[in-house]
């Protein structure tokens, strides 16, 4: 096995075990002698090798039937309508009992006001009046006016109401697809690979419950959230598979393999087997590298390296637990935006945050303030052309003072353990970095002519992800005690390469001269400044990049939780003045071509032997 290999094995992470792939031999004995084995190949965005069924999952965008109806057909219709409503009812209930139970009362009221909707008598009898008198099909009606309902609410100059277009969207497709007979999306067969054009983080996350084995994509690049979302789930996907949904069909035999970016089709008994052997040979690496969580993260002279771990669900923190011993260095909080559909309440945030902060202690925990948009859920409902240039992060929080406030309350309160630090993302501008500060001032303030306790001396930092604070870096390190790079953002904006396009996936690049340089800038900026930099990004979690980050400087790595041991080794190879000389070297080059093969070398003559 080579080292880029050994890497990548670890990460897999074992979903099928020897057994089962045996009781799959046995399964499509039959099969074999039917149907020939096919690959095809995508971006590996997460790491594993699952072998299963695969799911064929269509996010409907529903046509809505216009056609003119005959007589004859209305009674049929508004049965049909009937029932439709009657399901979208009973599926909501269940929801909202699902969500009562995982987030509680709070979470669950907009569930609530979608069943109100539902139940209004009003509404539908309207609905059934026309699809009589004009005789048109129940979708088209329902759309309709549907439709009005929310130009209504859009032109609300209540805040409040104009937020209800989501419940209504939700409640128009809910029932359309009830119209339409087609599943609804969490009926998903357990323990099978979800194939699908594109998938969301909320569709990922959804999923996930079903013990879903596996994620692949026809769109999609490997810096989406969906794919970091799969990497936190452990759960290994492929994106950028251009029609892969249009080639299986559900119920198909696959094996899925996140390391090499392929889906096998109808496996062979000869592929079955190499696989089993794979899987071998990975939980023997895997028991080797456990051994290395428990040593310092230093280089060979002695420099210590921050090693901490990206954190995004809930199901990851038992990474921390287990490790016992490693802090975060990014906790993304868009997840409770996504599980109750809106903000959440402070409590529900206290909770959280105070659960993150004692599992993590003695160690710190960085946690980000919302950075929703993007290709992340926004709140509200209309469309923006470009949501990665739109309202987005701080922007929104900036906006929305009131749900910001809330969020830094929560941090606050939760911080009596001291080992809170509070990240701001999308800063472009010294001015907003102001304004945050002045806001969560208010929020100190308040707390203070409550009574209530904080840490008094919690530090505030920024991520540097923006081409415009790479520039403004030395005053912005001035008003912030830390500086974190998001190299995914970072890399898509300043190459205006699109992090989440299957098509530029090859020009998003991190050795690009552009990028490699821009973070020397920011390191150096940082330590004139006497305040630490981190870089959270995915290419922290690369292992060619390890010398290459620790010889600019970086203080600290924070990665995935899967990386964490391989990382840790690299950062024990390293020797922090042959990687700053490597640094002087790249910083004097030109194309990405040879900055990253100088990163390979050094990982193949330093790291590997
Ligand atoms: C980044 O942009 O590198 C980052 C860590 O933030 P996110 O991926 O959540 O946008
Ligand atoms: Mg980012």
């Amino acid at each position: 096995m080579d080292g880029s290999q050994t890497i990548l094995y670890f990460q897999i992470h074992y979903l099928l075990t020897i057994k089962r792939i045996k009781s799959y031999f046995y399964l499509i004995t039959n099969h074999f002698s039917l149907s020939k084995e096919i690959t095809y190949k995508g971006v590996p965005a997460s790491p594993g090798i699952s072998i299963g069924k695969a799911f064929i999952y269509t996010r409907s965008s529903f046509e809505i039937d216009s056609q003119i109806l005959h007589e004859s057909e209305l009674e049929k219709e508004l049965q049909e309508f009937d029932h439709a409503i009657e399901l979208s009812k009973k599926e909501l209930a269940k929801i909202r009992t699902l969500s009562y139970e995982k987030i509680g009362e709070s979470g669950s009221l907009i569930f609530d006001a979608q069943l109100e909707i539902l139940n209004d008598k009003f509404f539908f009898s309207k609905v059934s009046q026309r699809i009589h008198t004009e005789k048109r099909t129940a979708s088209y009606v329902f759309d309709d006016e549907i439709s009005k309902l929310g130009q209504i609410l859009a032109d609300s100059k209540d805040e409040y109401f104009r937020d209800r277009i989501n419940d209504l969207k939700d409640i128009r497709n809910r029932v359309i697809r009830n119209l339409k007979k087609e599943k609804l999306v969490s009926k998903v067969e357990e323990n099978s690979i979800i194939i699908g054009h594109e998938l969301s983080p909320a569709d990922t996350i959804l999923f996930s419950k079903r013990k879903v084995q596996g994620y692949a994509s026809d769109k999609g690049g490997l810096t989406s959230h969906a794919a970091i979302i799969s990497r936190a789930l452990r759960v290994p996907a492929v994106v950028g598979m251009k029609d892969i949904s249009k080639k299986i069909t559900t119920g198909d035999f696959i094996i899925i393999d996140g390391l090499t970016g392929s889906i096998i089709v109808n496996p062979s008994e000869a592929t079955l087997l190499a696989y089993e052997k794979k899987l071998e040979e990975l939980k023997e690496y895997e028991k080797k590298l456990r051994e290395i969580l428990y040593l310092p993260s230093e280089t060979t002279d002695n420099k210590p390296i921050g090693l901490s771990a990206n954190i995004e669900f809930d199901e990851e923190i038992d990474f921390i637990i287990n490790t016992g011993h490693c802090g975060i260095g990014l906790y993304r909080t868009e997840h409770l935006f996504l599980e109750a559909g809106d903000f959440p309440s402070e409590e529900r945030q206290i909770e959280e945050y105070t659960n993150i902060a004692n599992v993590t202690y003695p160690n710190t925990v960085t946690i980000r303030t919302y950075d929703i948009g993007g290709d992340k859920l926004l709140p509200r409902s209309e469309k923006e052309n470009n949501p990665f240039l739109g309202w987005r992060g701080i922007r929104i929080c900036l906006d929305r003072v009131d749900i910001f406030k809330e969020q830094l309350s929560a941090l606050l309160r939760s911080s009596r353990e001291k080992n809170i630090k509070i990240m701001f993302p999308m800063i472009s501008s010294v001015t907003e970095v102001i304004r945050a500060k002045e806001i969560l001032n208010e929020v100190r303030n308040d707390l203070d002519g409550k009574n209530i306790g904080y840490d008094r001396n919690i530090q505030i930092g920024i991520m540097i992800e923006v081409p415009s604070a790479y520039f403004l870096a030395d005053e912005l390190a001035r008003e912030v005690d830390f500086f974190s790079v998001g190299t995914n953002d970072l890399i898509q904006y300043l190459l205006a390469v699109d992090r989440g396009n299957e098509y530029i996936s090859n020009l998003f690049l991190e050795f690009h001269p552009a990028v490699v340089r821009a973070l020397k800038k920011i390191s150096d900026s940082a330590h004139r400044n006497n305040i630490s930099i981190s870089v959270c990004g995915e290419m922290a979690s690369n292992p060619l990049a390890t010398a290459v980050l620790v010889g600019f400087g970086i203080d600290e790595l924070s990665v995935s939780p899967s990386v964490f041991p391989e990382i840790k080794q690299i950062i024990r190879k390293i020797n922090y003045g042959e990687a700053k000389v490597l640094c002087d070297e790249i910083l004097k080059k030109s194309t990405e071509k040879e900055i990253k093969s100088m990163a390979e070398d050094y990982y193949m003559n330093k790291i590997k032997n």
